[in-house]
């Protein structure tokens, strides 16, 4: 079944809502969110065998395929982008999973897309895991709790994630990254979930 898709945050939209309920609050610099698939299916088991399984070569695997299209996901905009920067784990669990699966996948992405990969952005705190929060507690678990410690960025960066759900933690890291320096920022995900 086709799924209409919202133009900013590719959340799936229902036919009885014409406006999304989850990007309308976002704020500005944060451009748009572009999401290769569903966060459902055969996505979503291959991804929780990556990020709980350890399964560290099909996360490669998923960020091949993630860099084949990112090009046609993110359009013209491709032009305006300077560097590819993954939503980073705090080192705590960092250490449990023995790498970043958001890294896996800005790293494929960054190669194909020929742009340098930084990693200046931070976790200054071990969020709870999100996956049993409500709406509410996402955003204010993830508020603050990025930092960019690279060098100063310029121009419209890539910000790559594994799910976006309600946007939460995009925003935050968003909110690191235009202190830094950055103009705008692309969201390139995965998967997008439909809803909290
Ligand atoms: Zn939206």
């Amino acid at each position: 079944m086709f799924t209409r898709r919202c133009q900013r945050c590719d959340r799936p939209l229902t036919s009885d809502h014409s406006r999304c309920p989850d990007c309308s609050s976002w704020p500005p610099p944060l451009v748009q969110v572009r999401a290769l698939y569903l966060y459902e299916g055969p996505l979503r088991t291959a991804l929780h065998r990556v990020k709980y399984g350890g399964e560290r070569r099909r996360g490669e695997f998923l960020g091949e395929l993630l860099a084949s299209s990112a090009e046609v996901l993110v359009g013209n905009q491709c032009a305006a982008l300077r560097c590819v920067v993954p939503i980073p784990l705090h080192h705590t669990r960092l250490r449990e999973r023995g790498f970043n699966q958001s890294s896996l996948l800005a790293a494929a992405v960054a190669r194909k897309l020929a742009l340098p990969l930084e990693d200046g952005l931070v976790r200054l705190r071990a969020t709870a895991t999100q996956v049993s929060q409500d709406r509410a507690a996402r955003w204010e678990n993830v508020a603050g709790a990025f930092a960019w410690v690279g060098q100063p960025l310029e121009g419209t960066v890539l910000l790559v994630d594994d799910v976006v759900t309600t946007g939460a933690t995009v925003i935050a890291a968003s909110e690191a990254l235009i202190t830094a320096g950055a103009r705008a920022v692309i969201v390139l995900a995965l998967a997008r979930a439909a809803a909290v």
